[in-house]
């Protein structure tokens, strides 16, 4: 046996790790990065306050000030606090170590996103996937069913869901809140809220088991890592447990609570990419080739029309123009012959789109 064999769990020697391709002179939608930075003067400006921070000191592990901000700026209600990650990712980690008594699931419709999967793996917690319908629609009965047979400790979804982009109803989401009752936490992943408009945050009073979990990533600040979930003050003791104390650097605090003075911007940002949303809908409908699926995000997903180019030839040919989308085709038989595109600034969506067309002439 090999020291990697000695030493390694066999499920993670027989995991292949998270791939991100590199990226450097392709116009960029794969990822769902906003395309905007901010502008000038508050980028200068945002300089001179990270010039500021005392890096040599630890951060101060209550975040404070942070905090106060997120809770005042983003919706938290009243009475409820936050607990901060270095990403989304790092919350769900939390979720998983926190959950993961001998035996415990978690459970999540499929296809959705990766992680929540992989992090309940590495956690020791097994993982239940229930298929959506071909619309991407909760399938209800059996996500019902699921829940009564597996008993599952957390129940994530995302709202609006990766890769399919539509919002779930809300409804159902209520029934599958009440169903989990106090045998496990529904967690609901918002990292796309500010292109939903559509959020369960306020409605945190309402359940005890409810999470509502969310991200400054997709809304522009996806390099400085920040997560933040909000939940019962019962349930946010036990996670701030398992949160490493210094889980949030000094930089991305001082960056983020610069920013979430001038959240304004960020909120034009995305009220303009909704915008640059239904056109690249719109003109990629009118090609003929593609189906568009609704979207509540900041991405559309498409399926190529049969007859026409497929999903995998067309994604080369958008890589030879040095157009980066993703390929999800692989990830789930409903997603058979699709493809994810985020949404860009205007002129990268025109550069998208002239690729596309010159791909189907290919
Ligand atoms: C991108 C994404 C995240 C991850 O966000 P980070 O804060 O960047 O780690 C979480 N959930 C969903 C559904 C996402 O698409």
């Amino acid at each position: 046996m090999s020291l990697t064999q000695n030493i390694i769990r066999p499920d993670i020697l027989a995991l292949s790790a998270y791939h991100v391709p590199d990226a450097s002179g392709f116009v960029k939608l794969d990822a769902m990065e906003n395309p905007y930075q901010l502008p000038a003067d508050l980028r200068a400006e945002l300089g001179r306050r990270l010039a500021e921070v005392a890096m040599n000191r630890y951060p101060i592990p209550s975040y404070t000030e942070l905090k106060r901000r997120i809770c005042e700026r983003l919706g938290v209600p009243a009475g409820f606090d936050v607990v901060l990650g270095n990403g989304s990712d790092e919350l769900i980690t939390i979720l998983s170590v926190a959950c993961a008594k001998p035996g415990a699931k978690v459970l999540a419709p499929v296809p959705g996103f990766v992680m929540y999967e992989m992090s309940a793996k590495l956690a020791g917690l097994g993982f239940v996937g229930v298929p959506l319908k071909p619309d991407f629609a909760l399938d209800l009965d059996a996500m019902l069913a699921a829940i009564a047979r597996e008993k599952p400790a957390i129940v994530y979804l995302a709202y609006p869901n990766n890769p399919t982009a539509n919002l779930f109803d809300e409804a159902a989401m209520v029934a599958i809140l009440r169903a989990v009752g106090d045998s496990g936490i529904v967690v609901v992943d918002e990292a796309y809220q500010p292109f939903a408009q559509a959020s369960f945050m306020p409605r945190l009073p309402e359940f005890s088991n409810l999470v509502v979990m969310r991200t400054v990533s997709k809304l522009g600040l996806a390099g400085i890592r920040l997560g933040y979930l909000s939940a019962s003050p019962e349930l946010l003791v036990e996670f701030e447990k398992v949160r490493p104390p210094y889980n949030v650097n000094v930089l991305t605090q001082a960056a983020a609570e610069f920013v979430l003075e001038h959240s304004d911007i960020l909120d034009a940002q995305a009220a303009q990419l909704r915008e640059e949303r239904s056109r690249l809908a719109q003109a990629l409908t009118a090609t003929g080739a593609a189906e568009v699926f609704p979207s509540a995000a900041n991405f559309l997903l498409i399926r190529l029309k049969t007859g026409k180019i497929g999903a995998n030839d067309l994604f080369s040919a958008l890589l030879k123009q040095k157009v980066l989308v993703k390929n999800v085709g692989k990830m789930h038989p409903l997603l058979e012959n699709c493809l994810r595109v985020t949404v860009g600034t205007p002129e990268e969506n025109r550069i998208f789109l002239d690729a596309f067309v010159a791909s189907l002439a290919m």
